[in-house]
C-alpha cells in the first residue's frame, strides 16, 4: 500500500526537541518517570528521552481495547507483567496518538491508582473530530486530521512502524 508523507522526518525532529525542552524545564528537580504505551510509542519514547537533559525514569505499559460483541463499549484490558512502580513518581504517560481519548483516559486513571504523585500526558499525534473522551493532553507533538496515519511507530498489522515520517496510508 502508498503511504503519502504527512509530517515530515525533520518536522517530527524540531518538534520532538521543542517537546523536551518543555518537559526538562517542566519536571525540573521532580522524580518524573515516562511510561510509554507500546507498542506505538517507542519510536517517539527513544527520541523524545534523549531530549530531556534531567533525570528521569523510563517504563512501559502495555494496553489492549476490546470491543464487547453485544455492545459498543471498549474494555481496556492492561497488561500486569508490565507494572511500573510508579509510587510517589511525577508520570508522564506518553502514547503515539489521541484518537477517541478512551485509551488515554484509562491509563491516567490505572497510573493514579497505583499512587503516582501526578499524571500528565504526552502524544505525538491528536487527529481532530474524533475525540469522545474528554482529555486534553499536556502535551502535543501535531494535530492531524483525520486519517489513518502510520510510521514513526504507528503500525497497520504490525507493518509500517519503522518509517521515519508520518504519513497516511493509502488504500
Ligand atoms: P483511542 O483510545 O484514543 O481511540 O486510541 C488510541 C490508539 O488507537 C492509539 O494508541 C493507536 O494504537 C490506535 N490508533 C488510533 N488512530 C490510529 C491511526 O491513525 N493509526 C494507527 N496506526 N493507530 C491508530
Ligand atoms: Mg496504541
Amino acid at each position: 500500500m502508498a503511504v503519502e508523507i504527512l509530517i515530515a522526518e525533520s518536522a517530527i525532529r524540531d518538534r520532538v526537541v521543542e517537546l523536551g525542552r518543555r518537559i526538562e524545564s517542566d519536571y525540573a528537580g521532580k522524580p518524573l518517570t515516562i511510561v510509554a504505551v507500546l507498542t506505538g510509542s517507542l519510536i517517539v519514547l527513544a527520541d523524545l528521552v534523549r531530549r530531556i537533559g534531567i533525570p528521569h525514569r523510563i517504563a512501559l505499559l502495555q494496553a489492549s481495547s476490546y470491543r464487547g460483541a453485544t455492545t459498543t463499549s471498549t474494555m481496556l484490558v492492561v497488561n500486569e507483567s508490565f507494572a511500573p512502580d510508579v509510587s510517589g513518581r511525577d508520570v508522564l504517560l506518553l502514547d503515539d496518538i489521541l484518537d477517541t481519548g478512551q485509551t488515554l483516559a484509562a491509563l491516567v486513571q490505572h497510573v493514579a491508582d497505583r499512587g503516582a504523585r501526578s499524571v500528565r500526558t504526552a502524544v505525538l499525534l491528536r487527529k481532530i473530530g474524533r475525540q469522545t473522551t474528554p482529555i486534553e493532553p499536556d502535551y502535543c507533538g501535531f494535530t492531524i486530521p483525520d486519517a489513518f496515519v502510520v510510521g514513526y511507530g504507528l503500525d497497520y498489522n504490525d507493518d509500517y512502524r519503522h518509517l521515519p515520517y508520518v504519513g497516511i496510508l493509502k488504500d
